[in-house]
């Protein structure tokens, strides 16, 4: 218990999936959460429902200007930040995007889902310097498996997390340069079952359940993630448990990228 106690953490994307359960999580261990996300009422009720040690703000991430109202509020009403979690992204499959592979993906859909996810993190970084310099805090950059990979149906989400990946060891190193002791690292979740994954599971009670079996099916340890086993890393890389931590990345993924269950038996 308490291995947050009295940290100011804020997070994007909080209102439903990895943001809402790390919410949750960090308010558990005494820290005070800034849930951000564009989902309001659903983001709101769930500040009401973590109670004192939580409030809502409005915060699309590929703003700026969103970045500087809330950043603002932040540093006249709590003169400070020691955990920015950079959470929320898109993975674009919704019909709008239109087909995500390299030869066929439309440099639209490919430059809004880089704006949603890596612009964001490049904005989030910077204000979050900003409210961290002085006294130090955690940057946790939400990446992904699919950043340490090629992914042929998802081209433009692998290049944005594979990005930010790149931009979290940047952070890191840039900040201790600066001597500002704030630390920068990124994680990196495998199949992890969330309203993220909507789009590519059906409806169907039944066809749901199969289709979640068969992506088990290729993961070592035999099914996919929930929200608390991500959470939970975000609450050691952004506790002083982890003050030694900057610039690496933490694979969550049941063994995924460790090798095949398909290796050569005897
Ligand atoms: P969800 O879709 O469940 O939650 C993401 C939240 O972010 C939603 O509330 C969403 O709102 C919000 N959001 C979307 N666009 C913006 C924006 N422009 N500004 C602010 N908030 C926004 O996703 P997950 O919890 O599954 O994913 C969270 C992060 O983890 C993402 O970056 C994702 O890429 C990453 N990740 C997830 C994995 C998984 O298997 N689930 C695996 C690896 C990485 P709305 O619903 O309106 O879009």
């Amino acid at each position: 218990m308490n291995r947050v106690q009295n940290k100011i953490a804020l997070i994007t994307g909080a209102s439903r999936g990895i943001g809402a359960a790390t919410a949750r999580l960090l308010a558990d261990e005494g820290a005070l959460v800034i849930l951000t996300d564009i989902l309001d009422e659903v983001g709101a009720e769930l500040a009401s429902q973590i109670g004192s040690r939580a409030v809502y703000y409005h915060l699309d991430v590929s703003c700026e200007d969103h970045w500087q109202k809330v950043v603002g509020d932040i540093k006249s009403k709590y003169g400070r930040l020691d955990i920015l979690f950079n959470n929320a992204g898109i993975i674009g499959f919704e019909e709008r995007f239109g087909p995500q592979d390299p030869e066929n993906a439309s440099l639209a859909s490919w430059h809004e889902i880089h704006n949603v996810n890596l612009d964001s993190v490049f904005l989030g970084c910077k204000y979050g310097i900003y409210l961290m310099k002085g006294h130090g805090g955690s940057i946790i950059n939400m990446s992904s498996r699919s950043g340490l990979v090629g992914i042929p149906s998802s081209c433009a989400y692998a290049s944005s997390k594979a990005a930010i990946r790149n931009h979290t060891k940047t952070v890191a190193i840039y900040c201790a340069q600066q001597k500002y002791n704030i630390r920068c690292n990124s994680l990196h979740p495998g199949a992890i079952l969330t309203p993220l994954w909507d789009s590519m599971l059906s409806n169907h009670p039944e066809e749901r359940s199969n289709a979640i079996a068969h992506i088990s099916s290729g993961i070592p340890l035999g099914k996919m993630g929930e929200p608390m086993d991500v959470a939970y890393a975000v609450l050691y890389l952004g506790s002083d448990e982890a003050k030694y931590i900057t610039g690496a990345e933490l694979v969550l993924d049941g063994g995924i990228l460790a090798g095949s269950t398909a290796s050569p038996r005897r």
